[in-house]
């Protein structure tokens, strides 16, 4: 396994219209066309790989929730089909569903009323309504462990 660093070298010549910038939470930012990565992290290149095919399939910023995990998963087959061959890198198949299963537990998480947990819709982005009981809320864009449901109409 190589490590992070020298495939980063890799990449930034192969791909000199992105930006590459470390940090806590690997990310793409289409807005900043930057790669945002975490090179002290286990597996950071397969994650390196996956936040690159984001870049290069021109994944936006501002996407609906129904769409992210469709998003989650051309990214993968991008890296695991092209890249991973192209830069001699072996991607587990069980790291990336259980990548995608903690991805959509997430996105169930997010989608569950706070009041009777069904599952709501989001109406504007990042804003859900519960069709059964009507309490909307919102939730934040961090795609870690930290979410956090911010109830709109807490006397419904
Ligand atoms: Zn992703
Ligand atoms: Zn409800």
């Amino acid at each position: 396994m190589q490590s992070a660093r020298s495939l980063i070298n890799k990449l930034k010549k192969d791909y000199p219209n992105f930006k590459f910038c470390k940090s806590n939470i690997s990310h793409w930012s289409y807005t900043e066309k930057t790669i945002f990565y975490e090179d002290n992290i286990k597996h950071s290149d397969w994650i390196l790989l996956h936040e690159i095919s984001h870049a290069i399939l021109n994944h936006k910023n501002y996407t609906r929730d129904i769409e992210l995990l469709s998003k989650e998963r051309d990214a993968w087959n991008f890296a695991n089909t092209n890249l991973a061959l192209k830069y001699g890198i072996q991607i587990d198949k069980d790291f990336i569903e259980d990548h995608i299963d903690t991805y959509r537990d997430w996105l169930h998480y997010k989608s569950s009323c706070p009041n009777c947990g069904l599952n709501g819709f989001e109406k504007n982005k990042g804003q859900y309504i519960c069709p059964a009981c009507g309490r909307e809320w919102k939730v934040n864009e961090a795609r870690n462990c930290n979410i956090k449901r911010t109830q709109l109409n807490k006397h419904h």
